[in-house]
């Protein structure tokens, strides 16, 4: 099987003509062409990568989306859509030579409709800004990224996002019932439909977690649940991070699957506490937040099956919550974890990756080992219950050489996600960040099917160009399927 044709293109025009023509489309969008306001766009949540616009469209309505599209074709000229700038794999970075479409703008709940409890929600929309709209009506929206009350849905929709809540509620893909979205070519298409089912392949789930490649997302229909009479935390100790692994895999093996199973550990706790107050065992190596919600027997029930587990798994104290004020401050030291690990660290390195759940154990010693041969300190934060790591690599990089240990650790821990039959993304993409490792995932002849697809909607290949699914000739190129210290994914972006 050979590649995907290259299609024909003409060269790209001056960015000059390309941002007045920007300018002429929109009628009552932005267009920001001076470099110090392109400064705010230079990347989104991956910061050691950096890259600055031609300019930055702003539309407001859909025909204006249409416009810059139109232009896009018309000039040869790549597009990177943006939601919020939360995504941690560098799929919202600009291009150089391209155009930055941000969604901010589209930020209207359109229709609830409580009786189907479903949505009709604007990309723009903060995935928290829909949970809060229906709260009245005592319903809510499941998947809760941590950064949910920044991350916008049409984000979460090309990032297929997760949460704390999404092993028991599913993934996004699992929560929303229909996209609309424009191609590059300007045709509007609908993906999915209001009812439970539609006909034909299933291209919902294919455009969820496309990364932005396939179509600009213009509007989601959400499904909306109602919200459980009772949630409990169950909060475990454990001496050691293999004992906490493998206490994950015996609360699953048990047949309970609670609303929600994370891990920390001591480094991560110890970094929140101070900040959050949450109430963690500091003395503990690792801690597990298990919540139970339902019916109030069925939330007792359960609460005690996960006890009885843990304590048989090695927990040394357990602690349940005994009010929702107790519940969301258990809750509210995972979910400010990231941004809290700055307060002990100049920067840190956020990796996501998948593994079996009995692998957990294994995975995590080998983590605790790398950090000792590259010499960096890796706190451990991540829905345990899903398998879904999320080491978080503290370095400073101020100090020569750290960034490109820290990335020789990030790529050996990706590796070690597929030798053990996990994935190299979870939850936060491939974006530009793993784009070398989708060279070990899968092999050319996938790779090629993927391009496929990617043409079959884009056949211009001007929709985020470079993201998420490499070139054969880059696979070729990475060859040894390990990256070098110093290497970077994109060796033409200036990095900061
Ligand atoms: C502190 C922190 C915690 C996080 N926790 C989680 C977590 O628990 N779970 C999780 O899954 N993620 C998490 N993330 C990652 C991130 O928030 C998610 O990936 C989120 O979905 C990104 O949304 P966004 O609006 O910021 O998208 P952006 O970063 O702006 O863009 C992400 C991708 O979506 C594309 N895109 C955006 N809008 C559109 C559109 N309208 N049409 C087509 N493509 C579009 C972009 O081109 C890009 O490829 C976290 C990030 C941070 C900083």
């Amino acid at each position: 099987m050979s590649a995907a044709p290259s299609p024909a293109v003409s060269p790209p025009e001056p960015c000059s003509r390309v941002a007045a023509r920007l300018a002429e489309a929109l009628r009552h969008g932005a267009v920001i062409t001076r470099s110090e306001e392109l400064k705010p766009y230079e990347c989104d949540g991956l910061s050691a990568y950096r890259a600055t616009p031609l300019a930055v469209a702003i539309p407001t309505s859909e025909e204006e989306v249409a416009a810059i599209l139109k232009v896009a074709r018309e000039t040869s000229t790549p597009v990177v859509a943006r939601g919020s700038g939360t995504g941690l794999s560098g799929g919202a970075l600009p291009l150089t030579d391209g155009i930055l479409m941000s969604m901010a703008k589209f930020n209207r709940i359109v229709h609830v409709d409580p009786l189907a409890r479903q949505a009709r929600v604007q990309p723009g929309v903060t995935n928290l800004r829909i949970s809060q709209h229906v709260a009245p009506l005592g319903l809510y929206y499941a998947p809760d990224p941590s950064s949910q009350i920044a991350c916008s849905i049409g984000g979460n929709v090309a990032e297929n996002s997760g949460g704390v809540h999404c092993l028991k509620y599913g993934l996004t893909v699992h929560n929303i019932l229909r996209v609309r979205a424009i191609t590059i070519e300007g045709d509007a298409i609908e993906l999915g439909s209001e009812a439970l089912d539609a006909p034909g392949y299933d291209l919902l789930a294919l455009a969820t977690g496309s990364e932005g490649l396939l179509a600009v997302t213009l509007e989601v229909t959400v499904k909306l649940l109602p919200k459980p009479e009772l949630a409990q935390v169950v909060m475990a100790s454990f001496p050691d991070v293999e004992s906490a692994g493998d206490a994950v895999a015996n609360v699953i093996g048990a047949g309970i699957v609670p609303a929600g199973l994370e891990m920390m550990d001591k480094l991560a706790t110890r970094a929140v506490e101070d900040f959050v107050h949450a109430g963690y065992d500091l003395e503990a190596e690792a801690i597990l937040l298990a919540e139970s919600d339902g019916t109030r027997e069925e939330v007792e029930h359960e609460i005690a099956k996960i006890s009885e587990v843990m304590r048989a798994s090695g927990a040394t104290d357990i602690r349940v919550s005994s009010n929702d004020a107790e519940r969301l401050r258990f809750w509210s030291g995972r979910k400010a974890a990231f941004p809290v690990v700055g307060r002990i660290s100049p920067d840190y390195y956020c990796i996501d990756g998948s593994i079996p759940r009995g692998a957990l154990s294994h995975v995590l010693k080998r983590t605790e080992e790398m950090s000792g041969k590259y010499g960096l300190r890796c706190a451990n934060v991540f829905h345990a219950g899903d398998g879904n790591l999320h080491p978080l690599i503290l370095y400073d990089a101020n100090v020569p050489g750290e960034l490109e240990r820290t990335e020789a650790f990030a790529a050996e821990l990706l590796e070690l996600c597929i030798e053990v039959g996990g994935t190299i993304t979870g939850e936060h993409g491939v974006g530009i960040e793993k784009i070398n490792q989708m060279c070990s995932q899968f092999g050319s002849a996938e790779l090629v099917q993927f391009h496929a697809v990617k043409a079959a909607f884009d056949p211009v290949g001007l929709l985020n160009p470079g993201k998420a699914v490499p070139t054969l000739h880059r696979c070729a190129e990475y060859g040894a399927m390990h990256v070098k210290a110093g290497q970077l994914p994109h060796p033409e972006l200036p990095r900061f």
